[in-house]
């Protein structure tokens, strides 16, 4: 086992690994740019070290400056977290480079599965369904109109390197398609410096489910069930459920098996998610996501699991601990993610919290770096905290959530508790009758 890791990330995520290592006895070295001197990772690390000025690109994406932190610390091993370097294959190629252990898959793995079109190609190799489209990147307009033509109306249109909901465009039609690619192909390169494009079909009423797994890199993996991830702004998560209310156990275990097989087949490393949606009982896959999950605790609620101890544990070279048959699913669980935002507008709302009060009791967790007093700098995400519920039925989740809610106080600046309360008012979501159109409907016709 280590005896010290980095972990390269900040907020809530920071503290959540942080207390895993530390469970595992294991040292903890902070990173943060001078914005967050005073953040709570920094606070509750053992040893911490300034990497940069306040923006991403000069402190948390800072490879130069992280790496030297290792060095200066004696860091044996990188935690990524989410976003900021957590899916950079560059990354975990230069941590390699000087001996210190990236925790997570490999460079091969990481790299393949980040780019989308090798991402989907590999999926189908492996046998996983994936959504009809273009056979690679398209180009030119010829070659959408024929993709067009092939698979019919509406289409999407994504990007090779997209991430975060961006850079997405839908034509629905083929006089559509013209200005929706050059506009996809425009916001890739903007966005992620890469401008090439791919089509789907754009699955009109889907779910979004994803499959967690966990893999140990020596050919050995298993999953560990579904999300339910459709509750969407913008193609961004906000609520996430496990189990998903659409989905029977015959369905969880035939897709959890034939995700946990190709996983095994690529000698997969550590935590993934397979993406896919989810339509007229079918699975399609969009993407994979080469890291640890914002919404991994409703997962860690049911099955009783600690996915970032799992994570450690096989960077650290140990087999997995677990057979499929050993993970045993019980009750379910909701997270809803608090950010600093208007909860109707989502504009985002930094500035000093004055007061906070968490909720707590039976089948309460939140995982926030939020104290009284504290200044959210306005350079980063704003998600400031994540409620999760847990029970043993949905309806005891819904139960407890509006009560937690009820008890969450973050005084000073706006946050998008309003909107889960008002969420819970909803027929619709209190059946799981949604998909990943719901919200934007929704918040067409509210007021907050
Ligand atoms: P990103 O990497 O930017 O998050 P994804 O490929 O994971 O992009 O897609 C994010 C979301 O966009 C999905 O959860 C879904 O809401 C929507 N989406 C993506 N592909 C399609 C599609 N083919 N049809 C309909 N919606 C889609």
């Amino acid at each position: 086992m280590f005896d010290k890791i980095l972990i390269a990330n900040r907020g809530e995520i920071a503290l959540r690994v942080l207390r895993a290592a530390r469970e595992l006895g294991i040292q903890t070295v902070a990173v943060h740019s001078t914005a967050d001197a005073d953040a709570m990772h920094v606070k509750l690390a053992d040893e911490s070290v300034c990497i940069g000025p306040p923006p991403a690109k000069d402190s948390y994406l800072n490879i130069p400056a992280i790496v030297a932190a290792c060095e200066i610390t004696g860091a044996e091993a990188v935690h990524p977290g989410y976003g900021f370097l957590s899916e950079n294959a560059k990354f975990a190629e230069i941590l390699k480079s000087h001996n210190i252990k990236f925790i997570g898959p490999s460079v091969e793995n990481i790299r393949t599965m980040g780019d989308k079109i090798e991402a989907k190609r590999t999926a189908k190799e492996l046998g996983i369904p994936i959504v009809p489209g273009s056979e690679g990147g398209v180009h030119d307009i010829a070659t959408a109109r024929k993709v067009g033509k092939d698979i019919g109306y509406p289409v999407i249109i994504k990007a090779t390197a997209g991430g975060g909901g961006r850079g997405m465009k839908v034509a629905n039609s083929e006089a559509e398609l013209e200005l929706a690619v050059s506009t996809a192909q425009s916001e890739a390169k903007a966005a992620f410096g890469n401008g090439e494009v791919y089509i789907e079909k754009y699955l009109e009423k889907p779910r979004h489910i994803e499959i967690q797994i966990l893999g140990d890199g020596q050919g050995r993996a298993i999953h560990l069930g579904e999300r339910d991830c459709s509750l969407q702004r913008r193609h961004q998560k906000i609520w996430e459920e496990a189990h998903s209310p659409a989905l029977n156990a015959k369905q969880r275990d035939e897709i959890g098996a034939r995700v946990s097989n190709a996983m095994a087949k690529m000698s997969y490393e550590g935590v993934g998610t397979i993406e896919f949606l989810f339509e007229n009982n079918e699975f399609y896959f969009i993407e994979m996501n080469t890291r640890l999950q914002v919404e991994h605790p409703v997962t860690e609620a049911i099955t009783g699991l600690d996915l970032v101890q799992e994570q450690i544990r096989v960077a650290a070279g140990a087999a997995l601990a677990y057979k499929q048959s050993d993970i045993q699913f019980s009750g379910h669980a909701i997270e809803c993610r608090i950010n600093a935002e208007n909860p109707l507008t989502f504009i985002p709302s930094p500035g000093k919290v004055n007061d906070v009060h968490f909720p707590g009791g039976l089948g309460v967790r939140v995982d926030s770096a939020l104290y009284s007093g504290y200044r959210i700098p306005p350079y980063y995400d704003s998600l400031i905290g994540k409620l999760i519920v847990f029970g043993k039925s949905r309806a005891e989740c819904m139960m407890r959530l509006r009560r937690s809610l009820s008890e969450f106080v973050v005084d000073g600046v706006e946050t998008t508790i309003p909107l889960f309360q008002k969420l819970l008012a909803e027929p619709d979501i209190l059946d799981g009758h949604y998909d990943i159109h719901w919200l934007e409907k929704y918040l067409a016709r509210t007021k907050m």
